[in-house]
């Protein structure tokens, strides 16, 4: 593996998106890796930036051609990693970020030990209900369960390498720009 692979997880609401695109506007040779839903798309959201947005049929389709290096089922609805332009880019020397959730990490974990796990958790539960009740882009018994789905997540923080609380935005930006500039540091083995 010639480039360094970030696993971003945490809570949906916590601000992982909007973390994971300031930390990219700080550090360069990165690439964040557009995943495959089958969610509807949420205003605003753009097909190939946010998310590449597919049938069920389609994704099955590529599911079965060995196309995701994880993929799961969250909040009723599936999701995957797409594994060509991961190794592209570290072909090309970039670092890749992933923003998936626990089970996907945890499936990456498995078949890339080397990675970089990260979680971003709220400073509460409560902080973070009240965020996604004014994110008001989900009806409410989507959001009951993203809070069911955020306690059975914080369950596995210890699985990942490093734990950033987003409580101060700027605070947590400049944390996640320091594990990525330790890690380029680290010496491996090779
Ligand atoms: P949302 O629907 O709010 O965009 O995302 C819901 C959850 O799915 C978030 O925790 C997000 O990180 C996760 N997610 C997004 N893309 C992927 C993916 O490719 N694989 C997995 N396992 N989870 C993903």
């Amino acid at each position: 593996m010639a480039g360094l692979l970030f696993v971003i997880s945490g809570p949906s609401g916590v601000g992982k998106s909007t973390l994971r695109k300031e930390v990219m506007n700080r550090c360069s040779g990165l690439k964040y890796s557009v995943s495959c839903t089958t969610r509807p798309p949420r205003p605003g959201e753009v097909e190939g930036v946010d998310y590449y947005f597919v049938t069920p049929e389609a994704f099955e389709e590529m599911k079965e051609r060995g196309e995701f290096i994880e993929w799961a089922k969250v909040h009723g609805n599936y999701y995957g990693t797409p594994r060509r332009p991961i190794e592209e880019w570290w072909r090309e020397g970039f670092d890749v970020i992933l923003e998936i959730d626990v089970q996907g990490a945890l499936q990456v974990k498995k078949s890339c030990p080397e990675g970089i796990f990260i979680f971003i958790a709220p400073p509460s539960l409560r902080a973070l209900e009240e965020r996604l009740r004014k994110r008001n882009t989900d009806p409410e018994d989507e959001i009951l369960l993203r809070m069911t789905n955020a306690n059975l997540e914080m369950a596995h923080i210890k699985d990942y390498n490093y734990l950033v609380v987003n409580d101060d935005f700027e605070e947590a930006v400049q944390r996640l720009c320091a594990i990525i500039i330790a890690e380029r540091c680290r010496i491996r083995e090779r």
